[in-house]
């Protein structure tokens, strides 16, 4: 199967972990992935290891893509970001508000992303190609699905260039998404978020976290395996390979793996799938 493919990294806190994520990278660069993005801590928090960890990708020779979240930011701060990756020759930001931190009282002077995509246009013209979220199974503060639909459009409105999803396990929410975002007019690509699972514990946090739902028979089979590793692994690769071939058969325009900065999962699913 042909499908564009891009990674995601969370950037390390130490030495160490910028190590490990060299070796990570160094074995996922055989898929030639389209662009590596890394994550980036509402409020700033991780501005210098995500920007150190993109230097890292792009002298490699691959793309690399920032994640900015302006949530706990003024416009000046988020100025110099810009102009600093523009000066690094950095030309693909994932732009998001992000989730103020806890104890982080002050939201700055963004309030959401869209508003983050018009700033981004404004300051800086078409120097970027801009990734926004999507939600096919709602953004958890949500008001409602179609107040989230609209609030989606905005950011396409104000600029963005394509959307990644949050990850889900339901292809029918992700279809059902697709058609509603086009019948509103949207025609950027809208690209699937992919978790490959790991771990039913950390998977289960996760999910409860951010809204994206693990199917009851997934959920009754994952807690069934209790500590066996192993089955966990391959149930894992089996259900979220299916997923991909689901998606990529019936026109996803790619698929983004959240590679919680390990290969493994991610090379399985991708070889099966013939990359
Ligand atoms: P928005 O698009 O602003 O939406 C947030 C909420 O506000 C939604 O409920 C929306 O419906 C509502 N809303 C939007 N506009 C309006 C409006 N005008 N009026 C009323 N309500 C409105 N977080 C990080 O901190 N760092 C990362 O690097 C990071 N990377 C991510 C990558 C991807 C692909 C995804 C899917 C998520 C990522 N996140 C990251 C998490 C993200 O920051 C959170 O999900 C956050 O809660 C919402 O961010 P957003 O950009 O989707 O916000």
């Amino acid at each position: 199967m042909t499908f564009e493919l891009s990674i995601e990294f969370f950037p390390p806190q130490s030495p160490e972990g910028m190590e490990k994520l060299r070796a990570t990278r160094a074995r996922l660069a055989v898929l030639k992935p389209e662009f590596f993005s890394v994550t980036y801590g509402a409020g700033g928090s991780t501005r210098e290891p995500t920007l150190a960890t993109v230097m890292e990708i792009a002298a490699e020779g691959h793309h690399a893509a920032p994640h900015l979240s302006c949530i706990g930011s003024t416009r000046e701060g988020i100025r110099e970001m810009l102009a600093i990756f523009k000066e690094r020759g950095i030309r693909r930001i994932v732009a998001l508000r992000g989730d103020l931190p806890s104890g982080m009282a002050d939201a700055g002077e963004f309030r959401y992303a869209s508003e983050l995509v018009a700033f981004i246009r404004a300051e800086t013209g078409d120097s970027f190609h801009i990734e926004v979220a999507a939600y096919p199974e709602w953004h958890p503060q949500a008001k409602s699905p179609r107040e989230d639909l609209l609030n989606f459009k905005r950011k396409v409105d104000a600029g963005a260039n394509s959307a990644i999803t949050q990850y889900f396990y339901n292809a029918d929410a992700y279809e059902h998404f697709v058609d509603e975002a086009r019948a509103l007019g949207v025609g950027i690509p809208i690209v699937p978020g992919i978790m490959p699972i790991a771990s039913f514990s950390k998977l289960a946090r996760f999910s409860d976290a951010c809204g994206a739902e693990i199917p009851r028979w997934m959920r009754r089979k994952l807690e069934s395996f209790g500590d066996d590793a192993e089955s966990i692994r391959a149930f894992g690769l089996d259900v979220a390979t299916e997923l991909c071939q689901r998606l990529i058969e019936r026109g996803a325009p790619g698929l983004h793996f959240y590679s919680m900065n390990l290969a493994g999962l991610t090379l399985e699913i991708c070889r099966r799938l013939g990359r």
